[in-house]
């Protein structure tokens, strides 16, 4: 039985999305024998993140300052800007860079079940940036769902006032799946997104 202050951080951290309290009282114990190295410096980590994380006022992504450090990059193309549902999105699509442009976060999905709303997103601030010029092309990278894609073809229709181009991910199969492994939903995708070979 340990103290109740170490039983406080084990629950604190077992809410952590995929530690559960098995892995969050094994944390618990590593941070406590790396105390010097460790410990301290997830203290460090944490307070500088609590103290200085803003949602940056043009994209929505999270970061140390505002604009983030994607929207004042003077690399990136401003012309483009890829559209997603989440932060964790976001993130992800820059881990890959493969995406040279900006992003939006719109904070969500549409979703009748959940009651979002389009006024629940970022959607009008969206259309205030392609509206302000600038923009050639939105790429609605929503996630390949139900939901996902009601979203993006009520995106696509709100943006088609404006001179841009409209893209959407491909969906289709993933790199190294076999076919008789997918669900019937992605090898329908597949089968539709299908084009000549070169
Ligand atoms: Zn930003």
């Amino acid at each position: 039985m340990a103290s109740p202050e170490i039983e406080t951080l084990a629950s604190a951290l077992a809410r952590l999305p995929g530690l559960g309290p098995r892995s969050a009282r094994r944390a618990v114990l590593w941070l406590v024998k790396h105390r010097q190295t460790g410990l301290a410096q997830l203290v460090e980590a944490l307070q500088v993140v609590e103290r200085r994380l803003v949602e940056c006022s043009i994209c929505g992504n999270v970061d140390t300052t505002d604009p983030c450090s994607i929207c004042a990059d003077p690399r990136r193309d401003a012309k483009a800007i890829c559209v997603v549902e989440d932060v964790a999105d976001l993130w992800a699509l820059d881990r890959a860079k493969l995406f040279s442009g900006t992003f939006h976060v719109l904070g969500g999905r549409l979703s009748a079940l959940d009651g979002v709303r389009p006024e629940d997103l970022t959607i009008d601030r969206l259309l205030a940036r392609v509206e302000a010029g600038g923009v050639d092309e939105v790429v609605l990278a929503m996630n390949a769902t139900l939901e996902g894609q009601t979203t993006a073809h009520y995106l696509a229709e709100r943006l088609d006032r404006f001179p841009v181009r409209i893209t959407q991910l491909a969906h289709g199969l993933p790199v190294g799946g076999e076919l008789d492994y997918l669900d019937e939903g992605t090898l329908a995708q597949a089968l539709r997104a299908r084009r000549p070979l070169a």
